[in-house]
């Protein structure tokens, strides 16, 4: 189920404030420090700190 066009362009990374990109059903942040992967459940983006899966 593809996001609501637009709404990436109004989220952003709860940690750093970073624009967030849709990849492979996560949404990963931009930031070049943070990088947190955020799941998106039932089209529902899951922007929680406590949620987000870290980087490798
Ligand atoms: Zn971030």
């Amino acid at each position: 189920m593809p996001l609501e066009a637009g709404l990436l362009e109004i989220l952003a990374c709860p940690a750093c404030h970073a624009p967030i990109k849709e990849q492979e059903a996560e949404l990963i942040c931009t930031g070049q420090d943070c990088g947190l992967a955020y799941p998106v459940r039932d089209g529902i983006p899951v922007l929680l700190v406590d949620e987000a899966r870290r980087p490798a």
